[in-house]
């Protein structure tokens, strides 16, 4: 027996594509656990702790988005890999907003899902080693506990939303275009829809206020700046 690199729950109620995550996924060394349903999925997230979850969109029960939802309101920031049909982009950019890490576009390759989820759990650890804490005005970022504070109050983060904050803070003063942050944030080499950067800004900006440090450069990307700056 080999040490599993930790559960992945599947929520997916086409059991020819759920078949084909979880053959995949246990190639590769993880525990899978699949649900059918968006209620029992949600029921076994609590109860499992996985380490990822691959969430369809459309399912019977509580369907993805509400699932999503239901999930960071609890508190519980498991990184998501939403899955979702071509003709769904309304609720993919959605699912980003209510918590989700990244999506897949169906159909995906298998090897695709697997790359997706590496990532999801590589973003989740965070840079190796750690590094100092950093504070920028208001917000205090600690980039070792993967904290963020406000004024001296915590900012609950997903995964993702912290390493765009924390990859904008390393770059203190620097431009960094959209198609750069999906390369190393999220890992995406080549074309990808770069709104899902855009999306991921909206979000920490809503949850900092006034204390976000992140400035749009027009027709460029993205720039934190230190106050006064
Ligand atoms: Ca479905």
């Amino acid at each position: 027996m080999t040490e599993s690199r930790g559960l992945v729950l599947i929520v997916e109620d086409e059991r020819h594509i759920s078949d084909v995550q979880r053959l995949y996924l246990v190639r590769e060394g993880f525990g899978v656990h699949v649900e059918a349903d968006g209620t029992a999925g949600l029921a076994a997230a609590r109860r499992m702790r996985p380490v990822a979850i691959v969430l369809d969109i459309g399912l019977p029960g509580v369907d993805g988005i509400t699932f999503c939802r239901a999930l960071r309101e609890a508190g519980d920031w498991t990184p998501v890999l939403l899955v979702t049909a071509r003709d769904e982009e309304a609720d993919r950019i959605l699912g980003l907003e209510l918590g989700a890490d990244d999506y897949l576009t169906k159909p995906f390759s298998p090897r695709e899902l697997v790359a997706r989820v590496k990532t999801v759990l590589r973003r989740a650890a965070g840079p190796p080693g750690g590094a100092a804490p950093q504070r920028v005005g208001r917000l205090s970022l600690d980039p070792a506990a993967r904290t963020v504070h406000c004024d001296g109050e915590p900012v609950d983060l997903t995964a993702t939303e912290f390493n765009l904050l924390a990859h904008l803070l390393r770059h203190l003063g620097q431009v960094l275009t959209r198609d750069r942050l999906l390369a190393e944030v999220w890992g995406y080499a080549g074309y990808r829809d770069t709104r899902m950067v855009d999306v991921f800004v909206s979000q920490l900006r809503a949850k900092l206020g006034d204390a976000s440090p992140i400035r749009t450069v027009r027709g460029v990307g993205y720039r934190a700046t230190a106050p006064g700056a």
